[in-house]
C-alpha cells in the first residue's frame, strides 16, 4: 500500500487559519434555509427527533427511488462508513479498495481485524475494476470504492462501475461512497443508487456535508438492502446519534436547489481559476470531479504544509508512490488567492 497522509501540524487544537482548504468542506453553508431551520427548532431540543427523523427518511427515501427500510441516517456519513465497517469485520475478513482512497471504512476495518487488499488506481487514477474484481476472494466481506475518489479527485466511469457493482455484489456488499458525486461535472456520473431497485447488494454512503454545505452540523445516510439495514441495526442504532436541529437543517437543505446550484457553480469558478494558476505556475494536477485538486509538489511534505499554515493557509499534503502531494479544497475566491500567492512564496 503506497498511500500515506502526512499527520498535519496541528495534532490537537488547530491553528486560526485565514483560508481553512484541509477538510473539503462547502464555504458557502449552512443555506439561509437550513439556518433559520436550527433556530427554529432549537425550542423542541428537550425531546427526541423520533417523528422528524422518520419523515427525513421519507423524503430520503423518495429521493433514492427506495423504501424507508433502504435508508439508515447517521450523524455525518463517517458514523455510518465506521458502523459498516464495526459489523462487516467483527469476524475478520478482508477489505478491496483502491489506493490510494479515502481511508475511514479501511482504517476501522483493519482496526477490528480485517486486512485490507488495496488495488492500485489505473494510470489515470481512476479505480482499477478488473483488478478489484480480480482481488475479491473467499474471505472478502466487502469492496469499498470512493467516486469520485478522495484523495484524487478523480472518476470513474459511471456505466462501467454499475456493471461491476452488478456483478460483484451477487458475491460481497459492494459500499459505493458518493461523498462528492453531486460536485462531479463532465463524466458520467450516475448514481449506483438505482441498483437498490434491481435488488442488488450495494451500500451508497451520501452525505450533507459537501454540497449542502452541513459538514459541522453531521448529517449523512446509507443507503441498501433492507437485510443489510437490519443487520447494521442490530448492532448499532441508526440515525440516533443526530440533533434534532440537525435533522431539521438537513430537511431544509435537501429541497433548497438554488443553494446547491450556486455551491456547483462557485466550486466549478474556483476550480477554474486554481487550474489556471496551477498551469501557470507550472504544477501537474489530477483533473478533479470533486471540491478539491490533488497536485504532486518537490517540497518535502511537512515542510510545506508548516509554511503554508505559517501564512494561514490549510491544505493536506499525501505520500501517495513516493511522491509527495497537495490536496487543496475549493473555497471562496479570497481563500484561493491567499493559497496561490503563499504557494509562490514557500
Ligand atoms: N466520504 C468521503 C469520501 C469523504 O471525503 C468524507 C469527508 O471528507 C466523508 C465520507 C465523511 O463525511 P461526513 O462524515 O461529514 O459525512
Amino acid at each position: 500500500p503506497s498511500v500515506r497522509e502526512l499527520i498535519p501540524t496541528h495534532t490537537g487544537k488547530p491553528p486560526v487559519l485565514a483560508a481553512r482548504l484541509n477538510a473539503n468542506e462547502n464555504p458557502y453553508g449552512p443555506s439561509d434555509a437550513a439556518q433559520k431551520a436550527v433556530i427554529e427548532s432549537v425550542v423542541r431540543g428537550n425531546r427526541y427527533a423520533w417523528k422528524e427523523l422518520f419523515d427525513l427518511v421519507d423524503k430520503i427515501a423518495a429521493k433514492e427511488g427506495v423504501t424507508a427500510a433502504h435508508i439508515m441516517m447517521g450523524p455525518g456519513s463517517s458514523d455510518l462508513l465506521e458502523k459498516v465497517a464495526m459489523v462487516c469485520f467483527k469476524d475478520g475478513g478482508n477489505i478491496v479498495s483502491a489506493d490510494p482512497t479515502y481511508m475511514s471504512i479501511v482504517q476501522v476495518a483493519k482496526a477490528v481485524g480485517a486486512t485490507w487488499k488495496a488495488v492500485p488506481c489505473k494510470a489515470d487514477w481512476s479505480h482499477d475494476l478488473k483488478a478489484m474484481e480480480a482481488a475479491v476472494d473467499g474471505d472478502t466481506k466487502l469492496v469499498y470504492i470512493c467516486n469520485p475518489n478522495n484523495p484524487t479527485g478523480a472518476i470513474t466511469n459511471g456505466k462501467e462501475l454499475y456493471d461491476f457493482c452488478s456483478r460483484v455484489s451477487e458475491k460481497v456488499p459492494v459500499f459505493i461512497d458518493e461523498a462528492y458525486i453531486e460536485l462531479a461535472e463532465g463524466a458520467d456520473t450516475q448514481s449506483m443508487a438505482s441498483l437498490l431497485a434491481q435488488k442488488k447488494n450495494v451500500v451508497i454512503g451520501r452525505t450533507f456535508s459537501k454540497i449542502m454545505g452541513l459538514a459541522g452540523i453531521r448529517v449523512g445516510y446509507i443507503a441498501a438492502q433492507p437485510e443489510f439495514i437490519e443487520r447494521i441495526g442490530k448492532i448499532t442504532r441508526g440515525g440516533m446519534g443526530i440533533a434534532y436541529t440537525s435533522i431539521y437543517a438537513a430537511t431544509a437543505s435537501l429541497g433548497d436547489q438554488n443553494f446547491q446550484a450556486m455551491t456547483k457553480a462557485k466550486n466549478a469558478a474556483a476550480k477554474k481559476y486554481i487550474y489556471g494558476e496551477l498551469d501557470r505556475l507550472g504544477y501537474r494536477y489530477i483533473p478533479s470531479y470533486t471540491n478539491f485538486v490533488l497536485f504532486p509538489i518537490q517540497m518535502q511534505g511537512k515542510t510545506f504544509l508548516d509554511a503554508m499554515a505559517a501564512k494561514g493557509v490549510g491544505i493536506r499534503v499525501f505520500e501517495i508512490q513516493q511522491q509527495t502531494w497537495c490536496r487543496v479544497s475549493l473555497g471562496t475566491m479570497d481563500e484561493m488567492k491567499l493559497f496561490v500567492s503563499s504557494l509562490q512564496t514557500v
